[in-house]
């Protein structure tokens, strides 16, 4: 299979083949399907690296309230009654609204993910998978754990689409012993390891009162600060927490929405983290904290959080933050796209420039940042396929039913 994209308003035509950006330039005049971007332009996908899909099931079910209530009051609750047909349809949602906002891979964890692995492959979205890994210090637990992880992991073997990751899921709900296994078995697999760190200031206080370190200290000392780790939140970083994850090659995934609507307090220190080398990256969270999983309008946050939080209108510009979302993401999912040069995957979007919110179109980078949302995206193609052209996607009625007739049934169980 071959795709021609051509006479986009920022770009040489692009030729792919299979699932690679074969060719750049104007030479290529015919592929299996042309798309004419004519008043368009062609852009690398954006990678959504923190989110827990099936939390879409979630949206609108419980805000405006204080993170611990949240979770003790409305969401464990609702979780701890989540079944596989729940995470499957309510993963095909979280696909469903990514592709039309322009995502062409994200990283997820969350609980029965074979499921969730079926939900986006059959939409064709790329994914790195982890099983949220929580023992609670007891052994028992433990073992169970290291049971499905490992079986989420064989169970995705081999898949194109996706990859499985490891998915402890914070300093706080996972043992010293889970750490030690995780750190193993990432080894052995070589496998990216996903995890919550530094969202919110109980979470710092509570290690240091059990520990003597931060958190960060804590995972260093455990061995698990490498460029496998892919750390959400840090809210509450110090300076010398940034100087450490850059020292190991760490990447950061930054999101401002969940953030700033759970109240972390926190702002992830961006300009530190940039002076360390950390590689910094994009999430949106699950849709119960943010509310949507729309990367454009967390370009635009990323972004404006960091310059009120510092006084400095300068800090993170447009284009710095659009390859947040982009290349560094993919290169926090250990995956060569993310840019568009030839060699590269075919993993892109066609971005209408022809509405009112990129009009007159002065900068492409501050109009994709500042003004448009994901509903600027025409279409989107996944590992040189499309699966999404003209803001159609196939069976989107029927994938939005179903999850509306499931997420009633969950939280009326
Ligand atoms: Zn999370």
């Amino acid at each position: 299979m071959s795709i021609l994209i051509k006479d986009a308003e920022n770009s040489e035509d692009i030729y792919i083949e299979g699932n690679h950006i074969k060719e750049i330039g104007t030479n290529v005049t015919e592929a299996d399907k042309v798309i004419d971007a004519t008043g368009k332009a062609v852009l690398p996908g954006l990678a959504n690296t923190h989110t827990h899909g099936a939390m879409s099931l979630l949206r609108s079910y419980a805000d405006d309230m204080q993170l611990q209530e949240w979770l003790e009051e409305k969401i464990w609750p609702v979780e701890s009654k989540l079944t596989s047909e729940d995470v499957y349809l309510g993963t095909k949602l979280a696909c469903l609204e990514m592709i039309k906002s322009g995502t062409t891979v994200f990283a997820d964890m969350y609980f029965h993910m074979e499921d969730a692995a079926r939900a986006a492959e059959e939409l064709g979205l790329r994914s790195v998978m982890s099983y949220g890994f929580i023992d609670l210090n007891d052994a028992d637990k433990r073992e169970q754990e290291i049971k499905k992880t490992k079986e989420f992991v064989e169970s995705v073997e081999g898949k194109k689409l996706i990859k499985a990751s490891l998915g402890p899921h914070s300093v706080y709900t996972v043992s010293d012993e889970g750490w030690d296994w995780i750190k193993e078995y990432s080894e052995e697999k070589d496998l990216l390891v996903h995890t919550h760190l530094s969202e919110t200031r109980k979470e710092n206080e509570e290690c240091v009162e059990d520990t003597g370190k931060r958190p960060t200290s804590y995972l260093n000392d455990l061995g698990v600060l490498n460029e496998r780790l892919l750390a959400a939140h840090g809210c509450w970083l110090t300076r010398q927490e940034c100087k450490t994850l850059g020292s190991n090659g760490v990447s950061l995934s930054y999101n401002p929405c969940s953030n700033m609507k759970l109240a972390s307090g926190g702002v992830m220190p961006f300009p530190w983290l940039d002076k360390f080398g950390v590689n910094v990256c994009l999430g949106t969270d699950g849709a119960a904290s943010n509310n949507n999983l729309d990367l454009f309008e967390e370009m635009k946050f990323a972004s404006l959080l960091q310059k009120n939080n510092l006084w400095d209108a300068t800090v993170l510009p447009a284009e710095r933050v659009w390859r947040l979302a982009t290349r560094n993401g993919y290169r926090a999912l250990d995956l060569d796209g993310g840019v568009l040069e030839e060699g590269w995957l075919a993993d892109l979007i066609v971005v209408d420039l022809g509405l009112e919110s990129s009009c007159p179109g002065h900068d492409l980078y501050s109009d994709l940042v500042y003004s448009v949302n994901g509903s600027c995206v025409d279409s989107t193609i996944v590992n040189g396929k499309v699966v999404m052209e003209n803001r159609k996607v196939g069976g989107e009625e029927k994938i939005l039913k179903e999850a509306r007739e499931q997420a009633k049934d969950l939280v009326n169980r």
